[in-house]
């Protein structure tokens, strides 16, 4: 199923090229300082429980397609907040989901089970209705095996670091367990406070209250509430981590005085904010996290545009993260202007900015962040992880923003064994892109080369301080 060419340009000469310059990177220790992978996994150990658990019921990119295409989600065993039946077999939700296979075709959620179907557990027959019951007993037979737990894939994987992502009320007790048990596994936190921090945020007012009780403070109190984040980010620190996460729907920042932000901070935890207002505290709040960042060294991710949970039904059933994410307009230039006139000349703060609106990478990505030395650009996100969307994110930011300004790949995602299949059609973009480069005389070969590594291993660890 995979070519050794895939993704390569066609043309001869760039072919060749980006031959030589993947054989550099093909290899490399996979990085990943961004992802929602479950650190139970790697505490526990236990084996993954079957092909449909693993590969369909928490893949989003996979039930979303399934969903538009009219397949109801209770047939792919999403669980219902009503507790309501939902199909129990994972036979069953496999078959579903294998007799449907022709939906993903052209889309890198093809790529990338593909990549793991004939890499792991060795299928090199095309998945479908016929195929479906063959595969699922392959792949079923292999988990059962102790080479297919958590820790044996991390390590099969060639993971030098992963980074998943939790709450500040999270105790994080699976981190405690997996420092404890002694593993050579290198698995980090990373601070992602939207809880706490975005008045919208379900349960805002009874989080903080949480949070106070964690870190002792007042979290009444504006300064105490604050004190209160720093003391969770400490914590963090301690299980490793290097980096926050912001989740906001616009990339709006504020610098407010102190008296103005204590006051809206009152109203929101009153849950009396307006949509602007709490947009305006959320703002404050990312100004807040970057004067803390400057303080505890924690890189900053800005993620902004998406607006989350579109699908108002499918929330109200099923919850957040259902497929149901869609992307919108953003405005860095404006948004962001209050944080950077704080901040933006800081060489020791880090604030790497992602993007769902792709009209932004020319006219306001890489032109900020092929200036303020505070910026970073991150890679091709989420709906753009895709081989057009990488190449496209190559084109329209290199010229501006220069590769240095980019913090290499990160694969953001929940399906585990979807990690090395993400790396490699980033490395094999990025060297098809290198490839052009140096075939119309732009880039010599060496310094291509120094640029593949860079992309597909050392501007990671750079920029995250992995
Ligand atoms: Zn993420």
């Amino acid at each position: 199923m995979l070519h050794e060419d895939r993704l390569f340009p066609s043309d001869q000469t760039q072919r060749a090229i980006a031959r030589r310059l993947y054989a550099e990177v093909r290899d490399l220790p996979i990085v990943s300082p961004h992802g929602h992978t479950d650190p139970a996994w790697y505490a526990g150990n236990e084996p993954f429980p079957d092909p449909a658990t693993l590969f369909v019921v928490p893949d989003h990119y996979v039930f979303r397609m399934l969903y538009s295409q009219g397949v109801p989600l209770e047939d792919l065993g999403i669980p219902r907040r009503d507790g309501g039946p939902v199909e129990r077999d994972s036979r069953r939700i496999w078959r579903r989901f294998a007799e449907n296979w022709h939906l993903f075709r052209g889309t890198p959620t093809r790529m990338w089970l593909d990549h793991a179907f004939e890499t792991l557990f060795g299928v090199t027959e095309r998945l479908s209705a016929d195929t479906a019951d063959a595969i699922y007993d392959r792949i079923d037979a292999c988990l059962k095996k102790p080479e297919f737990r958590p820790r044996a894939l991390f390590e099969r994987f060639g993971i030098e670091v992963i980074a998943t992502t939790e709450s500040p009320l999270d105790p994080l007790d699976h981190h405690r367990r997996l420092r404890e048990s002694g593993w050579g596994g290198r698995v980090v936190t990373a601070f992602r406070p939207d809880p706490v921090v975005d008045p919208d945020f379900e349960g805002f007012a009874a989080n903080v209250e949480a949070l106070g009780g964690l870190t002792r403070e007042d979290t009444t109190r504006w300064d105490g509430y604050l004190a209160a984040l720093a003391t969770r980010r400490a914590y963090f620190k301690e299980f490793g981590a290097t980096s926050t996460d912001h989740g906001h729907p616009t990339a709006r920042t504020a610098d407010l005085p102190r008296d103005e932000a204590a006051r809206l901070f009152e109203k929101a935890l009153l849950g009396s904010c307006t949509p602007e207002e709490a947009e305006l505290f959320r703002g404050q709040m990312l100004t807040e996290m970057a004067r803390m960042s400057l303080e505890d060294g924690l890189v900053m991710q800005i993620h902004p545009g998406s607006s989350r949970n579109h699908n108002s039904a499918l929330f109200a059933a099923y919850g957040r993260d259902k497929g149901a994410d869609i992307p919108t307009r953003t405005d860095y230039v404006h948004a962001l202007r209050p944080l950077l006139d704080r901040f933006g000349n800081e060489r020791d703060l880090t604030v790497i900015l992602f993007t769902l609106d792709e009209s932004t990478y020319a006219r306001e990505l890489a032109p900020l962040a092929g200036h303020y030395p505070a910026l970073r650009l991150g890679p091709a996100w989420w709906f753009f992880d895709s081989p057009e969307g990488m190449m496209r994110y190559r084109e329209l930011v290199t010229e501006t923003a220069g590769f240095c300004n980019t913090v290499g790949f990160n694969d953001d995602t929940r399906a585990f064994c979807s990690i090395p299949a993400r790396h490699d059609v980033a490395r094999r973009v990025d060297c098809a892109y290198l490839a052009r480069l140096v075939a119309e005389h732009r880039l010599d070969e060496d310094e291509a080369r120094e640029v593949a590594v860079d992309l597909a291993y050392r501007l990671a660890k750079r920029a995250y301080k992995l």
